[in-house]
């Protein structure tokens, strides 16, 4: 496994930027015929359109099913099953929840959840509290470094539903403070930059928990974008298979061909499900359509077999 590091710190691959501002491409992954993208962002979190208009957008795309997976709430699960139902498409109830491990911040998928179990409803509410109170230390800092933090706060507060550095980073855009969200991170908010404020999410021990106890399918995200070493990896692994983790995302948006691969011995050394998804945000991020998926590596289980949305399967 070679670790994804990023120049930033917290700009890892997800985060590659348009093609003109990249270096010569890796091979081009041999994509499947679009059919299931199990993660993707509304504007119920830090994606661009409302889930009805992602819906849509999925369907136009030739998506069997798509699961909606926003940051830390099911808001807008109820919005999306109305318009999955009209557009025909299957919706997988999702949420990607941000997980402590050991100092690293981990992204955990919770796919096929019941979004009224009890459970959930406390844990999201926990976790809004959280981002509330961390966007606000995050502006205290931006003010101690001249910078206008009182009214970045107000902005993100007035549009965002569920706060996130994705929501002051634009903020810092509009107020020109800085060009571009890219930069945003670079200069003010990513991990090692002075308003840097680490977040206090609970365990993965927890968050797997709740996953399993709401009826769904704990899923690692983006399991290559941790600055991790291999040996760090490992016990990662180990730790979410034992907390209950039954999958691993092992196609994410435009991972090249090596990532993927060895997502998928990760996969079978540690007897996890694969899942797939873009983690679309919207179209301003033209280079990470919905539904742009690498096939499954040989050898792998689909999270999704015997749920009627695969290609063998009926529905
Ligand atoms: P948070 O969950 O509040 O820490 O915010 C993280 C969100 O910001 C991620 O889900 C991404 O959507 C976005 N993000 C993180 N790093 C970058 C970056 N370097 N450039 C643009 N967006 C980023
Ligand atoms: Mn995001
Ligand atoms: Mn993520
Ligand atoms: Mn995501």
């Amino acid at each position: 496994m070679i670790p994804v590091r990023s120049r930033h710190g917290d700009a890892p691959a997800k985060y590659p930027g348009p093609a003109r501002n990249r270096r010569p491409e890796r091979p081009r992954l041999p994509y499947s015929a679009p059919m299931i993208d199990l993660h993707s962002h509304s504007t119920c979190s830090d994606g661009a359109l409302p889930p009805a208009q992602l819906l849509e957008r999925a369907a136009a795309a030739g998506l069997r099913a798509l699961a909606l997976t926003d940051h830390d709430t099911t808001a807008g699960l109820e919005e999306a099953a109305a318009a999955a139902r009209t557009h025909r498409i299957r919706l997988v109830p999702g949420i990607e929840f941000s997980a402590a491990w050991r100092s690293q911040s981990i992204h955990v998928l919770g796919l096929w959840i019941d979004p009224d179990a009890a459970v959930l409803r406390t844990a999201v509410a926990a976790q809004l509290d959280r981002r509330r109170r961390r966007i606000r230390a995050i502006c205290e800092r931006l003010t101690h470094k001249g910078l206008p933090g009182d009214r970045l706060l107000a902005m993100v507060e007035a549009r965002a539903t569920l706060p996130t550095r994705a929501h002051l980073a634009d903020a810092l855009v509009e107020a020109g403070c800085v060009r571009e969200p890219r930069d945003a991170f670079r200069v003010h908010l990513g991990r090692g930059r002075a308003a840097h404020v680490a977040a206090d999410w609970p365990t993965l021990t927890e968050i797997v928990g709740w996953i399993v106890a709401a009826g769904g399918t704990a899923s690692l995200a983006h399991p290559t974008r941790y600055p991790l070493s291999a040996t760090a990896r490992n016990r990662l692994l180990t730790d979410f298979r034992d907390a209950g983790g039954r999958a691993l995302e092992i196609g994410c948006g435009g991972n090249a061909a090596h990532h993927l691969d060895a997502c998928a011995a990760l996969a079978r050394r540690y007897g996890l499900d694969a899942t797939v998804g873009s983690d679309f945000h919207g179209p301003r991020m033209p280079w990470n359509p919905l539904g742009r998926l690498a096939k499954l590596p040989d050898g792998v289980i689909p999270a999704w077999r015997g749920r009627g949305i695969g290609d063998d399967e009926d529905g």
